[in-house]
């Protein structure tokens, strides 16, 4: 296949993580000649060999080998196996790992995408020097349209004395030697917490510390203080409205350790620490001002509502461009973006987007929370279900599950669903489909639903609001 107007390519993506991946694809799809720079050995990104699909298969091989599932049947002491390493766990990844890289090339393959393992920079706006990892040297090309998915990095702070052993990243989670008896885990965002509620689940003493009071301001706040709850229950500690002043590594007569000092005069001590504030964008290596662009703050760049940069056939997608800083989105922000470059209209429902956080217990939302429509003056009502109520929560032994609906208290139109509890990730999207098509809470009482599911929560909670509504 040959470029249209003289470039080397159509589009040059570089970075093949989700954001990356998709919009290569696109592309392809749309009949274009479409090139995928790596400058790592794999392609996948973030998200599937240091993220996304490592967190989330460590999280499933906690749930599995810890019993922590069963245990509301079973009792407090109920384990499948004693004593998990952390080899235990780092099976399960290394596994899904593989297949996931696997697929991701497959699918470049399958599309006629040239896969270029080069670290990328620019020397003009269409040009691009491409530094081959495998030893062909230094080679320019050229290309209509650039889309620049190079993603995040973990943030780094130098007076922090990182060995990726003692004091690590999520990055160096999975060359962790063991587990570790306590952690701290200094920022309470999506990754620390989700990590915090794993290492919790595995029997590991955690602390949690963040400046801020609230955990996760985006999530409803009465589904915060449900996962707070469940989180206490674990035995996670939660120093929250705390300044970190240092991070100090240091050896005592129980062994190596690592000190916390906090503003208010407070020490947390731990044998490790996860230190989980923010990422920054992937752009330092970039030479952004060659193609006429700079980055913002925490190295983001800025992008219009069609993934332009100031740079109009120069887009940017995935982590690189900030919130919601998703698989999932960066997905679909790729897809855009080449569909743009190209004159193709694609459909969006931004609004619409879900979100999953894999805590344990799990929490997924789409619409509106209680603070959102109370902001904006919505008069609304909220219907609820507990998944105790529900013959499947007894069953998988859920006691501690929530699903929340909101609806607008005069049309009745759902405008958020929230839940807590297994599967949510999985559940939040009935209510998406509905919330998609403008429907009301009365579908999810005029909808036979199978039983025993957990998807009946649907139509208990909707009940549940009618019956406010007198
Ligand atoms: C611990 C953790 C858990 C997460 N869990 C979830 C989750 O459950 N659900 C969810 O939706 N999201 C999750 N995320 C977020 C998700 O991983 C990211 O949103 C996603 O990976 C972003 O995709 P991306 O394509 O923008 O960038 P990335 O996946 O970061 O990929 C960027 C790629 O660009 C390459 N690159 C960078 N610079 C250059 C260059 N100059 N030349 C060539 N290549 C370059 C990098 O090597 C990398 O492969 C998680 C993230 C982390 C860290």
């Amino acid at each position: 296949m040959t470029a249209m107007n003289g470039y080397d390519y159509d589009l040059l993506v570089i970075g093949s993580g989700p954001a990356g991946h998709r919009a290569a694809i696109q592309a392809a799809k749309l009949g274009r000649k479409a090139a995928l720079c790596e400058m790592r050995a794999v392609v996948g990104g973030v998200c599937i060999n240091t993220g996304t699909i490592p967190s989330k298969t460590l999280r499933e091989a906690a749930l599995h080998l810890s019993g922590y599932r069963e245990r509301a049947i079973y009792g407090a002491s109920y384990m499948v196996k004693k004593n998990i390493t952390m080899r235990d766990l780092l099976f399960r990844a290394d596994h899904v790992i593989r297949h996931e890289i696997d697929v991701a090339c497959h699918q470049l393959q399958r599309n006629g995408i040239e896969i270029l393992p080069a670290r990328a920079s620019f020397v003009g706006p269409h040009a691009v020097r491409l530094a081959y990892t495998d030893g062909r040297g230094l080679h320019d090309v050229s290309a209509a349209a650039i889309v620049i998915a190079t993603g995040t990095e973990t943030t780094r702070p130098d007076h922090i004395a990182f060995d990726g052993e003692r004091i690590f990243t999520s990055d160096d989670l999975l060359k962790l030697p063991a587990l570790p008896r306590s952690l701290a885990v200094v920022g309470a965002g999506v990754i620390g917490l989700e990590y915090a509620t794993i290492f919790a689940a595995l029997g590991v003493r955690v602390t949690v510390i963040d400046k801020r009071k609230r955990l996760l301001g985006f999530v409803d706040g009465e589904i915060i203080d449900a996962l707070v709850h469940q989180m206490r229950e674990n035995r996670v500690s939660l120093r929250l409205g705390e300044e970190v002043a240092a991070i100090e590594p240091f050896a005592d007569a129980k062994g190596p350790r690592v000190r916390i000092r906090l503003e208010s005069g407070k020490q947390v001590v731990a044998r490790a620490a996860l230190y989980s504030v923010g990422r920054t964008g992937a752009t330092a290596a970039l030479d952004l001002a060659a193609a006429g662009l700079a980055s913002g703050e925490r190295g983001l760049i800025e992008v219009n509502d069609a993934f332009q940069t100031e740079v109009p056939h120069i887009y940017a997608v995935g982590d690189v461009v900030g919130f919601p800083s998703l698989a999932s989105t960066s997905m679909e922000q790729g897809r855009l973006a080449a569909c743009h470059a190209f004159g193709v209209n694609a459909a969006a429902a931004r609004e619409l987007c879900p979100y999953g956080i894999y805590t344990i217990p799990e929490i997924s939302m789409v619409g509106r929370t209680e603070e959102e429509l109370t902001e904006a003056g919505v008069p609304y009502e909220v219907g609820r279900s507990a998944y105790r109520e529900i013959a499947r929560g007894q069953i998988i032994g859920d006691s501690s599950g929530l699903l929340k609906l909101l609806f607008h208290l005069e049309t009745r139109e759902l405008m958020g669903v929230h839940i807590l509890g297994e599967g949510a990730s999985e559940l939040v999207h009935i209510g998406q489909a509905v919330l998609a098509h403008r429907g009301t809470i009365d579908y999810f009482v005029d909808t036979v639903f199978n039983y025993p599911t957990l998807a009946e929560c649907y139509k208990t909670a909707a009940f549940d609001g009618i019956n406010r509504l007198d």
